[in-house]
């Protein structure tokens, strides 16, 4: 569940900074102190502390990156790439995979999630800064930790020393440290995880739950009425394609007026922009050259993505392929009739954490669920 620092935002840097701040300062202190292991290593737990400070502070400093005012949606393309997104906040059209912020009150390119730890959305142009920041603390982390065991194994190895011959203050220190270092060891592991496993298939945390959501939904009939509707919408007078498994005979032959496709399972659904995992991770990293770099920035313009070859689409829909375009001041009559209502799903729905859309901070009332609303 996502944690939130509704009456005082500046906790969310302010813990982590004293945290940074007081493992690194004591960690650094002892090992040069004790003269622990070589003048290279010393270096190496040095500078990936270093590393941790200067991406934290990036990934605070850079924004993520808006719309610009002009940007205009091409209406004419086939197939059809992108749902028709309008921001009313804004005033704005919002590109592919953009979203607004209701902390940051701003649309976002690339919406990945608001992260409360940094005050600021991770989208698309900081992304690479939150990524290094995880690499490096999980980094300087794993060195710290290898240290800290070390000198706990000393401990142990002196217990039956007078209590005078042992250094108390230094081990009290060492041992808070150690606790602490494994609670964010923890925490920060299961965040990196996540968003590794995020980028290497180039899926925001948004669209991961949207994935999770539609994965639910998958054998519904109102999924595929929408998905049906949509298609009718998009292809006018264009058959339903025939849609095909890798799978053979999965499930049970379904009732004869399902609207469920027979042969086409959750498996079979491509995700648009997941491509080969060197292109996954240049898009949302930049060039390889510049991972490591801490000013590397991100590849592309944030308003058109690469996507993955259109013949394995079976549907040629836009991302969620149950979605719906939302303009300012038009009054689609043949949404409301035709497709059934996603308001409560996409409100309510939530994943295998417990989390809702708005636990990654998107602004519900900009979503295109507001078409329905005013009905
Ligand atoms: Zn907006
Ligand atoms: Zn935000």
């Amino acid at each position: 569940m996502a944690v939130q620092f509704v009456r005082w935002p500046w906790l969310g840097v302010a813990i982590p900074g004293s945290v940074i701040a007081s493992l690194g300062a004591t960690s650094i202190y002892y090992v040069f102190k004790l003269g622990y292991a070589t003048p290279i290593y010393r270096s190496i737990f040095v500078g990936s502390y270093l590393m941790v400070c200067l991406s934290y502070y990036m990934a605070i400093k850079t924004p993520p990156g808006s719309p610009p005012k002009n940007f205009k949606i091409v209406k004419t393309e086939t197939p059809k790439k992108m749902w028709y997104k309008y921001c009313m906040k804004c005033k704005i059209y919002k590109p592919e995979r953009c979203h607004h912020c209701k902390t940051c009150k701003k649309c976002v390119l690339r919406m990945d999630h608001h992260c409360p730890w940094t005050m600021n959305c991770v989208g698309y142009k900081n992304f690479p800064h939150f990524q290094r920041f995880l690499w490096w603390v999980t980094i300087a982390l794993s060195h710290n930790m290898v240290f800290l065991f070390k000198r706990l194994q000393y401990y142990y190895s002196i217990r039956n020393l007078p209590y005078y011959l042992v250094p108390i203050t230094e081990m009290t220190i060492i041992i808070l440290n150690t606790l602490l270092s494994s609670l964010v060891y923890l925490t920060v592991g299961i965040l990196a995880l996540r968003i590794i496993w995020s980028m290497v298939n180039n899926k925001t945390m948004i669209e991961s739950w949207e994935l999770e959501r539609i994965e639910e939904q998958f054998y519904s009939e109102r999924f595929w009425f929408n998905i049906r509707s949509n298609f009718a919408k998009i292809y006018p007078g264009k058959p339903f394609p025939k849609l095909s498994s890798w799978k053979l005979h999965y499930r049970s032959k379904l009732s004869e007026n399902s609207l469920v496709p027979y042969d086409f399972s959750y498996d079979d659904f491509v995700f648009p922009y997941s491509c080969s995992l060197y292109t996954n991770m240049v898009s949302s990293m930049g060039p390889i050259y510049l991972w490591f770099w801490p000013w590397g920035g991100p590849s592309g313009d944030g308003l058109h993505y690469e996507r993955n070859t259109e013949d394995e689409d079976q549907l040629q829909l836009p991302f969620p392929p149950d979605g719906a375009d939302f303009e300012p001041n038009v009054h689609d009559a043949e949404v409301s009739s035709t497709r059934l209502d996603n308001e409560d799903v996409l409100k309510t729905w939530s994943n295998g954490f417990g989390e809702t859309l708005t636990d990654f901070g998107v602004d519900l009332e900009t979503e295109n669920i507001e078409t329905y609303k005013h009905k």
